[in-house]
């Protein structure tokens, strides 16, 4: 496995829209597990293949406190959502900034598995957060988006003068 480099706001490859994966071959079950190792040496509770510059439909998560409960989607899809919960939310490629943003807090997701069948999965709470965060990853989405346009552009100047800091928070 290899750590992948992660892209930090305002990367504008973080705005590339990923592509469908055709096919659920090796290289994807190498990316799977590369994002995996990024994700958990970060630490994060969620990566998706945008923020190392991947651009294919594929997000990894573990939310569990023992990270043991490893969860794989290619070609995400929620056909269901509802409920609404404000989550505190970081991003690894937004490193050292928090803030709240409103999102349904259960899901219904189907995807394909690392054998390329369909599967179906509930999601709640963080879990929840966390997939649609990452799916927002792979339409070139950030968290950041939903702020204020203030909060934005003081976002990006303190991006530009700072240097990376430790996540206080469960980064996504
Ligand atoms: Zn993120």
């Amino acid at each position: 496995m290899t750590r992948l480099t992660i892209l930090e706001y305002p990367d504008p490859r973080l705005r590339t829209r990923a592509a469908p994966v055709t096919q659920v071959d090796d290289s994807i079950r190498q990316l799977v597990a590369d994002l995996f190792e990024t994700m958990y040496a970060a630490p994060g509770i969620g990566l998706a293949a945008t923020q190392v510059n991947v651009h294919q439909r594929v997000l990894v998560a573990d939310v569990s406190e023992d990270k043991n409960q490893p969860v794989a989607l290619i070609n995400p899809e929620i056909i269901a959502a509802d409920g609404a919960e404000i989550t505190e939310e970081g991003c690894l490629s937004v490193p050292g900034y928090f803030d709240r943003v409103e999102r349904p807090n259960h899901i219904r997701v189907r995807a394909l598995n690392l054998q390329g069948e369909v599967f179906e999965m509930e999601a709640q709470g963080l879990l929840a957060v966390c997939i649609q965060h990452e799916m927002d990853h792979l339409q070139g989405k950030l968290f950041v988006d939903y702020l204020s346009e203030l909060k934005r552009s003081r976002l990006r100047k303190r991006a530009q003068k700072q240097r990376r800091q430790e996540p206080e928070h469960a980064a996504l």
